[in-house]
C-alpha cells in the first residue's frame, strides 16, 4: 500500500505523520488520557514496550514540556485538516463543533512540571527524545527491574533489591506486542505473558496510588485476568480508544489507585502469572470478601413459618475459575477519526514521510541481504530461492 493510499485509509497515520508523533499510537494514549485523566499528579513514569516512542513522546510534550493534551486540546493540530473536511463535507457539524472547541482550548499556556522523571523500556533502540531515559533492555527479563530502578535513582544499591522495597513511580504504560504469528491462540497467550511481564514490573515499582495501562488482546479467559488485575488495583477497566481499529482484539485495560494486598511484596523470583500464586492471591482476596465456604438454598417457609436452610460444604471444593467482568469503556470522543474508515482527502494533499523511520527493525536484515542479492528473491523450479534478476 502507498503512502497516500494509507493516508486515506488510516487517518491515524496520516494525523501521526502531520502531528510530529512517531506512530499513530500516540492518539491511543491521548485519548485514554482523555478518559481516565492518565497525567494528573504524575511526575514518575516507566513506558515499557516504547519503541519507537510515540507515547514517550506524549510524555515529554505533557510533562516535560507541560503542553495541555487533555480534553480536546490535543486536537488543536487537527483543526487545519477539519477545516479542509468541511470544505469537502459542509454537512458535517461535529467537525464544525471541533473545530470551535479548539480554538477554545489554543490559549491555554504550557505549564511544565517539576521533578519529572520517565524511563523508557524496549527490546529495539529508541531515538533521543528530550527529558527521556531509555534502556534497551527485555522486560521479561528479571535484571530489567534493577536496572530500571538505577535509572530512575542512581543511588539505588541492587543488591538490597529484595530486601528493600523501593516504590517510586506514579504510573506504568505497556504498549507492548509480540512480533504476530497470524496463529491466533499463540499470538494471545505470547501478548499475555508480555502483560504479566510488564504487571511484575510494575507491581516493583508502582507506589500505592499508582496507575498500570497496559495492552491485551481480548481472548477467551480475559474476564479472568481482570479479576487477578482486581487483586491489586482499586479499579479495572477495558478501554478501547477510537483510534484503535474495531476489527482487532486489542484493547487496554487501565487499572487504578494501586492497593497491594496486605503483606504483599513483589518478588521477581517467583513472578505473577507462573505456577499458582495468582489463583491463591485472588481466592484469597474472594474468601475473604465472601467470608463463607458454604453454599446455602433457601426453600420457601412452610406452613410454621419455619425455613428449611440446605447448606452444601463447599470446603474441600477444588477452586472455581474466579471470573469478573471488567467495565468497558469506549473512549475518544465520538467526533473523532474513525480507525476503520477511509476519507476522501483533499485534492491539495500532500504525503508525509514517517516521522521516525525504524532505527532497528526485525526485517532489517532481511533488506540488507535483499539489497546484496540485487532485489527480491524468487522461487525456482527445484524449490531453492535465488536473487531476482
Ligand atoms: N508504544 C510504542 C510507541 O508509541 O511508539 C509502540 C510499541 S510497539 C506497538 C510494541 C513494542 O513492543 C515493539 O517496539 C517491541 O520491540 C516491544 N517489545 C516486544 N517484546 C518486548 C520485550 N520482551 N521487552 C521489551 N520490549 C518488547
Amino acid at each position: 500500500m502507498g503512502k497516500s493510499s494509507k493516508d486515506k485509509r488510516d487517518a491515524y497515520y496520516r494525523l501521526a505523520k502531520e502531528q510530529g508523533w512517531r506512530a499513530r499510537s500516540a492518539f491511543k494514549l491521548l485519548q485514554l488520557d482523555e478518559e481516565f485523566n492518565l497525567f494528573e499528579n504524575v511526575t514518575r513514569v516507566v513506558d515499557l514496550c516504547a519503541a519507537p516512542g510515540s507515547w514517550s513522546q506524549v510524555l515529554s510534550r505533557v510533562l516535560i514540556k507541560g503542553e495541555k493534551f487533555g480534553r480536546c486540546a490535543w486536537q488543536d493540530r487537527e483543526a487545519k485538516f477539519r477545516q479542509q473536511m468541511l470544505n469537502v463535507f459542509p454537512e458535517k457539524q461535529d467537525a464544525q463543533d471541533k473545530v470551535q472547541d479548539v480554538q477554545a482550548t489554543q490559549e491555554s499556556t504550557p505549564a511544565p512540571r517539576e521533578q519529572v522523571k520517565i524511563v523508557s523500556i524496549d527490546l529495539q533502540p529508541i531515538s533521543p527524545l528530550p527529558g527521556i531515559i531509555t534502556l534497551r533492555a527485555d522486560i521479561t527479563h528479571p535484571a530489567t527491574v534493577p536496572l530500571l530502578l538505577k535509572a530512575l535513582d542512581p543511588d539505588f544499591d541492587p543488591s538490597t533489591m529484595n530486601q528493600q522495597a523501593s516504590h517510586p513511580v506514579d504510573l506504568v504504560i505497556s504498549d507492548g506486542a509480540p512480533d504476530v504469528t497470524g496463529l491466533h491462540d499463540l499470538d494471545i497467550y505470547v501478548q499475555s505473558q508480555l502483560l504479566f511481564a510488564a504487571l511484575n514490573l510494575a507491581l516493583c515499582v508502582l507506589k500505592p496510588g499508582g496507575k498500570f495501562v497496559a495492552k491485551i488482546f481480548r481472548g477467551r479467559n480475559v474476564d479472568l485476568l481482570y479479576a487477578q488485575l482486581k487483586v491489586f488495583f482499586e479499579k479495572v477497566y477495558v478501554a478501547k480508544p477510537r483510534s484503535s481499529r474495531a476489527s482487532s482484539v486489542e484493547a487496554f485495560i487501565v487499572c487504578i489507585n494501586f492497593q497491594p494486598p496486605e503483606g504483599f511484596t513483589a518478588n521477581l523470583e517467583e513472578p505473577l502469572g507462573v505456577g499458582n500464586k495468582l489463583a491463591e492471591m485472588l481466592a484469597e482476596k474472594q474468601a475473604k470478601e465472601e467470608p463463607t465456604t458454604k453454599s446455602a438454598t433457601q426453600t420457601p417457609a412452610d406452613k410454621d413459618g419455619i425455613y428449611d436452610v440446605e447448606v452444601e460444604d463447599l470446603t474441600n471444593e477444588p477452586l472455581k475459575d474466579i471470573r469478573w467482568v471488567a467495565p468497558f469503556v469506549a473512549c475518544g470522543d465520538l467526533s473523532a477519526f474513525d480507525s476503520d474508515a477511509s476519507y476522501k482527502l483533499p485534492d491539495d494533499h500532500v504525503s508525509l514521510d514517517p516521522v521516525q523511520p525504524p532505527t532497528a527493525p526485525p526485517y532489517k536484515r532481511a533488506i540488507e541481504l535483499r539489497r546484496q542479492n540485487g532485489g527480491a528473491y524468487k522461487k525456482t523450479g527445484t524449490g531453492t530461492a535465488t536473487a531476482k534478476a
